[in-house]
């Protein structure tokens, strides 16, 4: 079912142990509300069309998510633009979700961590988040992600956490060590998208985000493959159902019977 267990270049927040909660989130398209690295693609490198042409290769098998994704960041750094002025324009223009400033307080005030585990590089993550205007909350969180190396002339590129993977993250490697702990906390996991059906899998509790386009494909590839999901538009809606689990009010069982939050 699983791939090899790949070689990571990076290292790994700790595995929480003792916590009785762990909230394990997706990036782009589930904490913002669009794709930053599309956004971008679109807006500083080699533009819509030519990216969506490289989404389509992948949906089609015919390249993998790594080395589409490698060629949109390349097209930026051809167009002469550093990673800092990237940063910049990300933290200017991609929103996060209206409930997940709270949400995310609210975790760190019941002792339940927050890690965001993303295709995307934790620098242009980190540099976006600080625009939740909690310097401290912000960094209370963890992020499991790509890199960045940038060079002496400004160039730069990805520095991929598992190069031999062909997602270049293969985000199963962030949950899979709670499932073998003796007494594992309770996993919920956030996703939207491809790259979270490795690790949806394995959430206790699987949130999918429904987005305003209509389009899922982790709703639709959960409905294939019968796994159980709470779809949510908002984090503020989310967090309600988080905490009638984590107040013993409801059951997992009885959250993802009902399938929506
Ligand atoms: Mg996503």
């Amino acid at each position: 079912m699983s791939d090899p267990i790949p070689e990571s270049t990076l290292p790994y927040p700790p595995v929480y142990k003792d916590k009785r909660f762990v909230v394990l989130t997706d990036w782009d398209g589930t904490i913002t509300t669009q794709d930053s690295n599309d956004y971008m693609t679109d807006t500083l490198g080699y533009g819509k069309d030519k990216r969506r042409a490289g989404n389509l290769s992948v949906l089609e098998g015919r390249r993998t998510f790594r080395d589409a994704f490698r060629e949109m960041l390349e097209s930026i750094v051809a167009n002469g633009h550093s990673f800092e002025e990237c940063k910049e324009v990300l933290r200017k223009n991609i929103k996060l979700d209206s409930g997940f400033k709270d949400f995310n307080s609210w975790c760190k005030a019941n002792d339940i961590p927050v890690v965001i585990v993303s295709s995307g590089m934790a620098p242009s993550i980190r540099a976006v988040l600080s625009n939740l205007d909690d310097e401290e909350a912000a960094n209370a969180i963890d992020i499991i992600a790509n890199d960045v190396e940038i060079h002496p002339d400004g160039k730069w590129n990805i520095k991929f956490r598992h190069p031999s993977s062909g997602y270049g993250h293969d985000k199963s490697r962030a949950i899979l060590p709670y499932k073998d702990l003796e007494s594992p906390p309770l996993l919920f996991f956030f996703g939207d998208g491809v790259s979270d059906m490795s690790a949806a899998r394995h959430a206790d509790i699987l949130f999918v985000k429904q987005k305003d386009d209509g389009e899922n494909d982790l709703a639709a590839y959960c409905n294939r493959e019968g796994i159980k999901h709470i779809i949510f538009h908002h984090f503020s809606e989310a967090l309600g159902v988080v905490q009638s689990v984590v107040s013993g009010e409801k059951t997992p069982e009885e959250v993802l019977a009902i399938g929506k939050a």
